[in-house]
């Protein structure tokens, strides 16, 4: 499915599958486009099962609780912070922290999605979550992720930079984990699309 272009119909987005709105995230990767189409089928699939694992392990661990009481309860802090959420060409919704141990959400980065996001909209992408909801969740995949001893979703598909004899430069796929993070999201809160598609929802600045 073709998604960029003006012509796209907020429909058409929030029925993209997770895979497709995976793999449109993993072409932006720029080591993950060295890797063959079904290698990067396979790791798509990998990240959004993890993502969706892992939150189903939550689930189990903290019945009935929504993402700001499952931080509460892993005492992660949920911080808001104001700060311009600009930074280069970044634009930041929210931010895991280890050190200290936080989640940060940029209020100013998600007003625009909570502007954009009303009625009919908001139910077509986010069921009954707000916005707020998908980052703190999409957060504590990540922070999930850094208490767990298992390889990370990132570390497990490698591609090779450089082979010199036997000698070989690996990297990891850093976007697998934000692919995870989504699946994540989007198990927990039961959203009716991967998280991906609110990038299409409002063109934010720059
Ligand atoms: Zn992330």
């Amino acid at each position: 499915m073709e998604l960029d272009g003006a012509s796209s119909s907020f429909g058409k987005i929030a029925a993209a599958s997770p895979e497709t709105l995976g793999l449109l995230m993993l072409k932006t990767d720029r080591y993950a486009v060295r890797l063959d189409d079904r290698t990067q089928l396979a790791a798509v699939s990998d990240a959004l099962v993890d993502g969706a694992a892992t939150a189903r392990s939550l689930q189990e661990r903290f019945p009935g609780l929504g993402p700001r009481e499952i931080a509460r309860e892993l005492q992660v802090p949920v911080i808001v912070a104001d700060d311009d959420p600009l930074v280069g060409s970044i634009w930041r919704f929210a931010e895991y922290r280890s050190r200290p141990l936080r989640i940060v959400l940029y209020a100013r980065g998600i007003a625009p999605l909570e502007r954009a996001l009303v009625d009919d909209l908001a139910k077509q992408f986010l069921g009954r979550a707000t916005a707020q909801d998908v980052f703190i969740a999409h957060e504590l995949y990540h922070h999930a992720e850094a208490a767990r001893s298992a390889l990370p979703i990132a570390r497990r598909h490698q591609v090779t930079l450089l082979q010199l004899g036997r000698w070989q430069w690996r990297t990891g796929i850093a976007m697998l984990a934000e692919i995870a993070a989504g699946s994540f999201s989007q198990t927990l809160l039961d959203l009716p699309c991967h998280p991906k598609a609110l990038d299409y929802v409002t063109r934010l600045p720059p």
